[in-house]
């Protein structure tokens, strides 16, 4: 027996009854299928569909309900079985996304009305998705939670783009921030975070703030000619990839106009971003010292950028 469908409110304004739910005829395995009364917290992967796991496609095809992401590929719900339910909670274009509070009470109120509830979210659901928040809130609600791991950005834009996040020559580790402090706030260590030139600093919702990001780095002491990159849509056919140095990388997120989602790369390993995987526009004007905007070149660093971003000569 699934438990009734709760109250209708205006945020769940009509919920189905629950499908039995059949896997007979090699359907998904009962051990990877979204059980009645239960959410799965799937990450998509970032850009292209084939980046989802397989877990998370298995997970797909057997949603009652799909709450989808603006960032997760549109095409991954070609996945969903005929009848499910696709709701999209995501930013659009002219629409603003639903409130997370809102998501927490749609998640658990179609869980309680027995449905097997898939919460589609763009690349990895604990890297900055919210996907902790969504967890905690129903846990607390006492409904029982599955996490289906993604590719996140960071990996699946180095891959689209030839940059390794390590490498053993150049980059010990990896850092993912994000630029975008829920407050508002740009509360971050950047002086831990410039002193630590040997690993590659990967940023998260930063396009508006590419020019904070440079900003204090530089200030912060880490070299103008430390290489950077854009990646805007990464691992999509709209893929912009642009390679600039960290005193350029206001500038070069303007000049671009590069769109979102997009993700900053700074550190070495950008100098083997491979120019024959993909189109790369190089923004590394002659003049290009390390001095930014407004900010004295007081942090110039001497060491000549790595090939190939060696500044023309
Ligand atoms: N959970 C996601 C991140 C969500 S935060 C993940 O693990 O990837 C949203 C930010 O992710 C965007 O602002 C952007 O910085 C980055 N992002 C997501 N998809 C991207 C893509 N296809 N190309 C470039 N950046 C992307």
């Amino acid at each position: 027996m699934h438990p009734k469908p709760p109250p209708e409110s205006p945020l769940v304004p009509s919920i189905p009854a629950a499908p039995r739910h059949s896997r007979a005829g090699g359907g998904p395995s009962p051990d990877a299928a979204p059980a009645p009364g239960h959410v799965w917290l799937v990450g998509a992967g970032p850009g292209d569909p084939d980046l989802i796991t397989l877990r998370g496609l298995r997970a797909l095809q057997a949603a009652d309900v799909v709450f989808h992401d603006s960032l997760a590929a549109p095409e991954l719900l070609d996945h969903c079985r005929p009848d499910a339910l696709r709701i999209p909670v995501g930013k659009r274009a002219g629409r603003h996304s639903v409130p997370q509070e809102d998501i927490h009470v749609l998640l658990a109120a179609h869980a309680r009305a027995g449905l097997a509830v898939v919460r589609l979210k763009g690349g990895d659901p604990f890297i900055f998705g919210r996907g902790g928040e969504e967890m905690e809130s129903l846990r607390a609600q006492g409904i029982p939670v599955t996490v289906v791991p993604g590719v996140t950005a960071a990996s699946g834009c180095a891959a689209a783009t030839g940059i390794p996040l390590t490498h053993r020559d150049l980059a010990a580790g990896v850092c993912l921030m994000t630029a975008h402090r829920q407050d508002g706030a740009h509360d971050l260590d950047w002086t831990s975070l410039a002193a630590d030139r040997q690993r590659t600093l990967v940023f998260y919702m930063g396009l508006s703030q590419a020019g904070h990001v440079g900003t204090e780095l530089l200030l912060h002491g880490l070299p103008g000619a430390t290489p950077a990159a854009l990646v805007s849509q990464g691992a999509t056919p709209r893929q912009k990839a642009v390679r600039c140095t960290l005193a350029g990388l206001a500038r070069a997120a303007r000049r671009h106009e590069l769109e979102s989602p997009c993700l900053i790369v700074i550190g070495d390993v950008v100098t083997l971003a491979d120019p024959a995987l993909v189109p790369w526009v190089d923004d590394l004007p002659a003049h290009e010292t390390g001095a930014i905007d407004g900010h004295p070149a007081e942090n110039r660093d001497d060491r000549p950028a790595a090939s190939p971003l060696a500044c023309p000569a």
